[in-house]
């Protein structure tokens, strides 16, 4: 059992000034695994100047001293890959194939990061101005539980390739990972006060962040709920925001699509990371004339999906994090049925033989019309809504028809179709027959439409994300 008991400011780790203690728990057995000591606002200020004091210097840090940093962090991070692939498993139940990834894209992220500062225009002449990219000022960085380190990475480092130093505030959920992240910063060797991370509740840590007049910068990912009071919060300061929220994204399944392919992508995309995905398609669109099909491919699809031991490396999916988010898994499920969808496959309960941790049946819902319950919220676990439509203006209008719009996914044989659906899509990434490698290094940008989210990560449009103009005239 992990104890931790320090948060990290200044380029130390030092002992929390909050009191209150959370055990941590393995969600594939319920057994205590660790305990955190939950930092409070004095903390979070602590953190803040440090990060303030920091700014003064590494604002001025040169292009070629943040790369030396960036690679320093892509080492240490990878450097103790296997440990954050194992801690993944025991602290939240992230399967093997999905961690390893996830584990590998957090360590690249700070790579591709020195390939777009390359890209990013600093100074340009305007007229008779000269116009500069200035970093933006201290960042408060506020993450969710689900592939914690990977968020975390993911706002670090385009925050620091723009020259900002930085206060995260992970889950409290993901203390075990994040501890072993602050590991890897600390092992970097970067100047003191450049990352501080204070581990503590939302409405306490997360709340100082959205408030202090010394955060200039918000970058939040989590529920679409918390993202609006963050946009409040922020607002009496001014500060600029970065949210990446929900999603309810829908999976387009052509009159053309071939089953053999389509029913596959449409469950990696579904139940990715145990269904705990922001991007997963979880509305399943389906020609009505195929419906039998589509029955048929699911019926005989998922029984073959290990349901299980998230270090085994065939398992596909693994439990869900805590109680609550099991609760709530269940409740949804129950809505389903109460509002007259039927169960094709799963249902409420746990998988046999697996009673003693948080593990939920992959359940597949049909006869669901997208003005149920369990089409229109974000349920967050393995759970997909097939919904039919007639033709394809009408498959267009469903998949738009949600206060989200963060990711959309289409099944077909003829990609120049799927282009052109794509195009019509509300959302900020569309993936047509592919699972696209998020974490090259293209720098493509990823963010939601409508209550998704506001702004861009990856790549330069990452990184403008924490920088500001600054336009000079001179004679
Ligand atoms: P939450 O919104 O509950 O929490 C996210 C983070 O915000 C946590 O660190 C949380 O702390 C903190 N927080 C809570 N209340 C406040 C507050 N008042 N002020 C400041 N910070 C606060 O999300 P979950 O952790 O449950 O994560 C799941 C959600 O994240 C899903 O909705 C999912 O779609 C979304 N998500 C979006 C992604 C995207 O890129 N668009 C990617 C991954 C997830 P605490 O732990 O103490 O509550």
């Amino acid at each position: 059992m992990k104890t931790i008991t320090t948060h990290f400011i200044n380029g130390k780790f030092v002992e929390s000034k909050g009191k209150e203690i959370l055990d941590l728990i393995n969600p594939s057995n319920k057994k205590i695994i660790g305990q955190v000591t939950l930092g409070n606002e004095e903390d979070a200020r602590d953190a803040i100047r440090a990060a303030k004091e920091a700014f003064k210097a590494y604002a001025k840090s040169t292009l070629a001293e943040r790369i030396h940093y960036l690679q320093q962090l892509h080492d240490a991070i990878a450097a103790r890959a296997d440990e954050h692939i194992a801690i993944r498993a025991k602290e939240y139940g992230g399967v093997y194939l999905h961690s390893q990834a996830s584990v590998s894209g957090a360590a690249k992220v700070f790579l591709n990061m020195k390939k777009s500062l390359s890209e990013v225009p600093f100074h340009k002449k305007l007229g008779q101005a000269e116009v500069m990219l200035k970093p933006v000022g201290v960042a408060g960085l506020i993450t969710p539980w689900n592939a914690a380190i990977f968020m975390i990475c993911n706002k670090v480092a385009p925050a620091l390739a723009a020259g900002c130093t930085v206060v995260i505030k992970p889950s409290e959920l993901s203390a075990l990972q994040t501890q072993l992240l602050l590991e890897c910063f600390d092992a970097a060797g970067l100047p003191p006060g450049i990352i501080n991370a204070v581990n503590g509740r939302g409405d306490v840590v997360g709340n100082e962040l959205t408030t202090h007049p010394d955060i200039a910068k918000v970058s939040f990912t989590g529920s679409t709920a918390v993202g609006k009071s963050v946009m409040r919060n922020a607002a009496e300061t001014v500060k600029r925001v970065t949210l990446e929220l929900g999603g309810k994204s829908a999976h387009i399944l052509l009159d053309d699509a071939d089953l053999e392919k389509a029913i596959p992508f449409a469950l990696t995309a579904g139940f990715m990371n145990n269904g705990q995905a922001c991007i997963a398609g979880t509305r399943v669109l389906v020609p009505e004339h195929r419906l039998a099909d589509v029955k048929a491919a699911f019926r005989k699809a998922v029984p073959n999906l290990k349901v299980g031991n998230p270090t085994d490396e065939d398992t596909v999916v693994g439990p869900l994090v805590n109680e609550k988010q099991y609760n709530r898994v269940q409740s949804y499920i129950r809505k389903g049925i109460e509002e007259g969808a039927e169960i094709l496959i799963g249902g409420e309960g746990h998988p046999e033989g697996l009673e003693a941790g948080y593990f939920v049946k992959p359940t597949i819902f049909v006869n669901v019309t997208n003005d149920m319950k369990i089409a229109r919220e974000e349920i967050f676990g393995p759970v997909l809504a097939v919904i039919t439509y007639k033709n394809e203006e009408e498959a267009i209008r469903i998949a738009n028809d949600s206060v989200y719009g963060l990711q959309g996914w289409i099944s077909t044989t003829d990609p120049e179709r799927g282009k052109e659906v794509a195009d019509r899509i509300e959302a900020g990434i569309v993936m047509v027959n592919q699972l696209y490698d998020l974490y090259n290094d293209a720098g493509v940008p990823a963010g939601g439409y409508k209550q998704s989210g506001i702004g861009r990560e990856f790549g330069v449009y990452g990184i403008e994300e924490y920088l500001q103009t600054q336009a000079i005239f001179e004679k």
